[in-house]
């Protein structure tokens, strides 16, 4: 499925795949969400850093196919110095994109708008949706241990 995808995004994918951004562990993370996807076989875990009302430091592991470990890796590296809320708002935007519709602010997305040409593939989109799904546990689970 690689080859259809336009060349633009697939180097923007493959260089996230290759040397993933903010690969790795955190010391003492604030939160820690797992996930999978085994219609691929994808697995996730997000670490997050809660520090000043913002993911001061977002760290990701896993093992996967090139979609889901490059968004992983390009949503880890939008989120770092966000607040929950912004981060909420882009996850919005990304699904917003995965369902057709055009983002807000052309901007907003980043890197993140290379997974655009995967829409057309909905096995695939399972496979980008990973890395959202377990950020907005995380998100979800930081919020209730606040309460
Ligand atoms: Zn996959």
């Amino acid at each position: 499925m690689m080859e259809k995808l336009d060349e633009l995004y697939r180097e923007v994918i493959l260089e996230h795949y290759q040397r993933p951004a903010r690969k790795g562990e955190l010391p003492s993370p604030t939160v820690s969400v797992n996930g999978a996807n085994p219609l691929c076989g994808d697995e996730l875990a997000y670490q997050m850093k809660l520090d000043g009302g913002r993911i001061a430091q977002i760290r990701f592991a896993g093992k996967g196919c090139a979609i889901s470990q490059a968004a992983a890796s390009m949503l880890a590296d939008e989120l770092e110095g966000k607040t929950p809320e912004q981060a909420r708002a882009l996850i919005r935007s990304l699904k917003a994109m995965m369902q057709g519709q055009e983002p807000a602010s052309p901007d907003e997305l980043g890197e993140l708008s290379a997974l655009e040409g995967v829409r057309k593939f909905p096995v695939r989109v399972k496979c980008a949706a990973l890395s959202w799904n377990v950020v907005e546990q995380a998100l979800d689970s930081h919020e209730k241990a606040g309460k």
